[in-house]
């Protein structure tokens, strides 16, 4: 590791008012990590030129269906979304430059967006702007319902706990008197189902969520995310504990805009849908058509712990709200040296890491292989 001072390797000048859930994400991979990208503001090295493409056609399709639920405005007929989500899709495609190899390339890719699209409309699509209309004949404030990236935010506190619910990197406490930080998540929707309030977000695929996509309550899950804040337990899964750390925010920063609302009685849900999962596309070359079906996965359930429902009688989770403020404490007291899951972060994080040119943890390493 860099030769910083453990735990502490900043100082208070460098404390965050606000943190993204993606920060959050990218201090469970790797603390140097969040250093580099949210601290100093360093752009890394490109690494991998598909991704960055899969997240430009998410967002030209996350825009489209967006667009598309805006403008239905009570009309919630199928067909209808799906033309206008299409004809949408069809303008931001002619301006968008990304590089294909070749023109049919570029058909196969507008295909595949399609398809998807219309996978959404007949999935949940038609349903969704429904519960968006009863959302806007319900709530008594003029706040947007739908985005895209329609901003949730909740604040949280300095932890009361010590350290162990963090990354496991450094090994300071945190300091109590740290300020407040703003914690901040996008979602693309907010819609009405039943006797709930429901956020959504179109994400690129489910595979993050790893063992959360297959275990359907918090008492199947709450052994795994305990472990990957414990250095001493043999795991480090960053991308299931990531996607509860964000429930966690995104359902009380949805409990504020429910307020703000005036739609006090409906308990919040939070639900990803992803637009470039490919698993379930089926293609026919000859024919040139595409056909594929989309998995929507409410991360409500996963996340809540009945414990802590039946004495809040909201969806809460005690466990993960803990490690959350731990994680924020973290990160507010400059805890970016790797530590005790230094292993595991050069094993997992750093072979496709874009900081690895200029990253002294990396380059020691480096050296000391080849010494
Ligand atoms: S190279 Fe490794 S240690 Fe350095 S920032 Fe990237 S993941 Fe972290």
């Amino acid at each position: 590791m860099t030769d910083r001072a453990p735990g502490s390797d900043r100082d208070a000048e460098t404390t965050p008012d606000s943190i993204s859930v993606e920060g959050l994400r990218t201090y469970l991979q790797c603390p140097r990590r969040y250093e580099f990208a949210h601290v100093d503001g360093l752009e890394g090295e490109e690494t991998d030129r598909e991704d960055e493409s899969t997240v430009d056609r998410v967002a030209l399709l996350r825009r489209a269906l967006c667009d598309a639920l805006a403008e239905a405005a009570g009309d919630v007929d199928p067909e209808t979304l799906a033309e206008r989500a299409t004809r949408r899709l069809a303008t931001l495609w002619d301006d968008h430059d990304e590089h294909f190899h070749s023109r049919a390339q570029r058909r196969h890719e507008r295909r595949v967006l399609e398809a998807t699209l219309e996978a959404y409309v007949d999935r949940v699509g038609a349903d969704h702007a429904a519960g968006i209309a009863r959302l806007e004949d319900e709530r008594e404030a003029d706040r947007p319902l739908v985005g895209p990236d329609l901003e949730l935010s909740t604040t949280v506190q300095s932890s009361s706990g010590g350290p162990e619910g963090g990354s496991g990197a450094g090994e300071s406490e945190a300091d109590a008197d740290l300020a407040p930080v703003t914690l901040e998540a996008p979602v693309d929707y907010v819609y009405a189902d039943g006797s709930s309030l429901v956020a959504v977000r179109f994400v690129p695929t489910l595979w993050p969520l790893s063992y959360l996509r297959y275990r359907s309550d918090w008492e199947r899950v709450e052994d795994r995310f305990v472990d990957h804040f414990d250095p001493e337990a043999d795991a480090f899964d960053p991308g299931p504990a990531a996607a509860l750390l964000e429930t966690a925010v995104i359902l009380d920063g949805l409990r504020n805009y429910r307020d703000r609302l005036g739609l006090t009685e409906r308990t919040c849900r939070y639900v990803q849908i992803p637009l470039a999962d490919r698993s379930n596309a089926s293609i026919n070359w000859v024919r040139e058509t595409v056909e594929t079906d989309i998995e929507v996965v409410d991360l409500t359930d996963v996340y809540v712990d009945h414990h802590t429902f039946g004495m809040t009688h909201e969806h809460r989770n005690e466990t993960v709200d803990g490690r959350l403020e731990s994680v924020v404490d973290r990160v507010r007291a400059g805890a970016f040296d790797p530590g005790e899951r230094w292993a595991d972060v050069r094993d997992e994080e750093c072979p496709d890491c874009e900081y690895r040119v200029c990253c002294g943890d990396y380059l020691e390493t480096e050296v000391g292989f080849d010494a």
